[in-house]
């Protein structure tokens, strides 16, 4: 099949819930993929921040090729020892406490939202408050958690106990809380919403408001979690812990996750009956998981990672030194923003046709996450490509 083909199966058996480009990927390895008609790309987005150790890992592919054979799925009535081991790992790269599995990041971030609502519950407490820009999936509760008109046209009424005051303004925030408020969810890089980070002084105040409260503080670390951002979790970056975390994306390797995990004080919120799910943590996840971690810890890609983002830092901040269209470079890391003065569309496009996958977001800036496995010299090609996108 061609990519022509495909995009016809596409028109005729699958919702337009997405702007698509004409790139069907047949075959990826790292950095580089393959389309279905055989062109090649530098893939700098790869799969959405999924494929954050590359794609087709090989600690991954080994991991499912050894346990699908065995077993892929148990009830979660029963035990696994992949989720347990899965577990422990997580927590011993985080802070003492317990998880909860599921599927995806939506799924993870309404559960933890579940979590702050029953914590309040004894005092009447159910309110949530998150940040304006802010993104925490698709369901019906996260697009109302979710601090953008555009996600919501269309689907009200929206279940309540949201609301949302503007990302990195303290005041705002601590007017908003009232005898209602429950939690406070937020990201620390708000990737959907333009690579906005938070700085550390409002992260700080905001975990004291928290603790002199007793309100649950949800850092959603979906797109910064697994060592994107130079630390295994972007909070490491700020020396401040939450109560609950979510993760997804890059945590299965490609496959789908979801996690909770709360820290000890909030660890047995969640009570039998009160929370499931089918698929969480099955063995096939569990594995491909687990090759993450083996592969993050045994080839040092977080050390890569800051590394490898430092250089491109560097070479991002020439481009703008060379071109009026670029306003501001920012990021951490691996996951970094060009902002520019112009809409960043035909940019995105322009690297496509030459063969860079990245991503464009708020209309007018680049998001640039390359997996943590690259090298100098696919920043080289990427950067050069992105200099004659510009250029053109
Ligand atoms: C992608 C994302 C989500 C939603 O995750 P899904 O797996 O698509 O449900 C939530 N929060 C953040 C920060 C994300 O980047």
């Amino acid at each position: 099949m061609k990519t022509k083909e495909v995009i016809k199966l596409y028109d005729k058996y699958i919702m337009q819930t997405y702007t698509r480009v004409a790139l069907c990927p047949d075959r990826a390895k790292g950095a580089l993929l393959e389309d279905i008609d055989g062109k090649k790309y530098l893939d700098f987005f790869p799969g959405w921040a999924v494929s954050g150790i590359g794609h087709c890992h090989g600690k991954v592919v080994n991991a499912i090729l050894r346990q699908a054979p065995k077993l892929m799925h148990v009830s979660n009535n029963y035990y696994s020892a992949l989720q347990g081991k899965l577990a422990k790992k997580i927590i011993e790269h985080s802070f003492p406490g317990k998880v909860f599995f599921c599927n995806s990041g939506a799924e993870a971030n309404e559960g933890a939202v579940k979590l702050a609502r029953k914590y309040g519950k004894s005092k009447g407490r159910f309110e949530v408050i998150t940040m304006e820009k802010s993104f925490h999936g698709r369901t019906l509760a996260m697009i109302a958690a979710t601090g953008q008109d555009k996600v919501k046209d269309g689907f009200k009424p929206l279940p309540e106990g949201f609301k949302h005051v503007p990302f990195g303004d303290i005041e705002a925030l601590e007017e908003s809380i009232d005898e209602k408020t429950a939690g406070i969810m937020l990201e620390l890089i708000q990737c959907e919403g333009g690579i906005n980070i938070a700085r550390a002084e409002y992260v700080k105040k905001i975990r004291e408001i928290c603790d002199r409260k007793d309100l649950v503080l949800i850092f959603d670390e979906v797109q910064t979690g697994m060592g994107r951002t130079g630390k295994m979790f972007c909070y490491q970056n700020y020396g401040v812990k939450p109560d609950v975390m979510t993760l997804a994306k890059s945590l299965g390797g490609g496959l789908p996750i979801g996690v909770i995990v709360a820290s000890s004080k909030f660890a047995d919120v969640l009570t039998p009956g009160s929370h499931a799910s089918t698929f969480g943590g099955s063995p096939i996840v569990a594995a491909a998981s687990l090759g993450v971690f083996e592969a993050i810890e045994k080839e040092k890609l977080i050390g890569n990672a800051v590394k490898q983002g430092k250089y491109l830092t560097k070479k991002l901040e020439g481009l703008k030194k060379k071109h009026r269209s670029v306003k501001e470079i920012r990021g951490m890391a691996l996951t970094i923003g060009v902002e520019l003065n112009i809409e960043g569309e035909a940019v995105y496009k322009k690297c496509l046709e030459k063969g860079l996958l990245i991503n464009c977001t708020q209309k007018n800036v680049l998001r640039i996450m390359p997996p943590l496995t690259v090298t100098k010299a696919q920043i080289d090609k990427a950067v050069a490509i992105l200099d004659k996108a510009l250029e053109e």
